[in-house]
Formats: structure tokens, sequence, C-alpha cells
């Protein structure tokens, strides 16, 4: 079984991560059980990238409202405080909160990270190709970003990149080491947005699900290796 396959090659670099469905069912227990969340009243908001690929990852949440999508290249949260608002006066009456959010990277057969085949696509392509365009130019050390109008999302996470440069570059695989650095950086900006719009928010409880979507072969399920998974009081921040 090629699920299976994958299951064994994906493990070998995210030993923790889960297929889809156990991480829909996983979590949305944890929620139901756990911090006795009412699942029928909640809204849902993501924070990954724009590429299409990553469309039937947030799916793996589909019982849930939304998603209101936050995220752009990268899966960096581009909405920013705006849309952080806008989606907290969304939420369900007497509901909560949900945000799952991350980067993504493909994976091949082989092993081959930062690689997938695509739908109908004879040649592997770049997964994620925001990210891996921004490893090549990280790789010149003259390169330095130009924020401008026309290519905004890209040049800004190249920026956000930046200071991560020498530990990107000095891993022994530049592909996952990005991958980990942009899970970094959106983490702390989804933090950060709901500290500034706490007030905003017309419930106490927000649930966080952040970390990896592992793209494998079209068709196939893919991985998600969680990071960071907390429901966030607001009334404590
Ligand atoms: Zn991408």
């Amino acid at each position: 079984m090629l699920q299976r396959k994958f299951d064994k090659v994906v493990k070998h670099y995210f030993p923790d991560a889960k297929d889809a469905k156990d991480t829909s069912i996983h979590y949305l227990g944890r929620m139901q059980i756990e911090h006795e969340l009412d699942i029928s009243r909640v809204l849902m908001a993501t924070s990954v990238c724009s590429d299409d690929i990553n469309v039937p990852s947030t799916t793996f949440f589909n019982v849930l409202f939304g998603p209101f999508i936050m995220g752009g290249l990268g899966g960096l949260p581009f909405a920013g405080k705006t849309g952080m608002t806008a989606f907290a006066h969304h939420i369900p009456d007497d509901g909560s909160a949900f945000i799952f959010y991350g980067p993504h990277i493909g994976i091949t057969l082989e092993g081959e990270l930062g690689k997938m085949y695509r739908p109908r696509q004879e040649e592997t392509g770049n997964s994620c190709g925001a990210l891996m365009l921004a490893l090549s130019r990280l790789q010149d050390s003259e390169y330095k970003p130009v924020l401008n109008d026309d290519d905004y999302q890209q040049m800004k996470l190249e920026e956000n990149l930046l200071p991560y440069r020498d530990q990107i570059l000095d891993s022994n695989n530049q592909a996952k080491a990005i991958t980990e650095a942009t899970y970094d950086i959106i983490n702390k900006k989804i933090h950060e947005h709901i500290s500034t719009c706490r007030d905003e928010f017309p419930v106490n409880k927000v649930t966080l699900l952040g970390g990896i979507i592992i793209n494998t072969d079209y068709g196939l399920d893919d991985y998600f290796d969680a990071r960071n998974f907390e429901v966030i009081d607001l009334r404590s921040l």
C-alpha cells in the first residue's frame, strides 16, 4: 500500500506526525473531552500557505465553521491584526475559536524533502514553492529582499527569515530547517495577534493547533506534525 510506504518515509523525518484522519480525530476529541468545548459552535481560522495543495489539509477539520483564511505565502498570517479582529467578530454565540497554522513541506517516496509530485505532473516540483525560492535566494550571502507592492508577501517572508539564515544554511537538511524556522515565525505572530486583539473576542477560549503540514502524493492523506496544541483562556492574557 502506497499510504503505508509514505507512513515510513514521513516518520523517518517527523516521528510524531499523524495522518489527516488521526489528526482531526485526535484534536477534535481533546477539544471536546479534555476542554469541554462545544464542537458544533467552533469557527476555524487557518494560517497556511496559499498553495492549492494545502486545500485538502484544511478539510481535516471540515466539521467546523469556516475557515477564515489568514495565511498567505509560506503560511504567514498576512491578514494581520485586522484579520484576527474580523475572525473574532465572526465566532458563533457561546462558541469558541480554533486556529490551525503552520508551513508545509512536500516529501517523495524516495525521501526527498521539499519536493512532491503534483496532480498530473510527471516531474517533482517544489513544496513549499515560496520557501524553496526563499532558500535558494538566502544561499547567496549578498542577497537582501526588497519590499515592494508587487511581490509583497514573498519579500516579507524572506525578510522574516533573515534572522534564521545562518541556522538554516548550517543545517544538514536546509529544506527542513527553513520550514522549522517558518513555523517559529508563524507561531510567534499568531500569539502576538491574539494577545493584541484579545478584547475583540466575544468568547474566552481560543484553541491553537500549530505544526508542519507534510504533503504526500496527490490522492493520499497529508500528514501533520503538531508542535503546539493549546487552549488559551483569553482572560489570563
Ligand atoms: Zn507554499
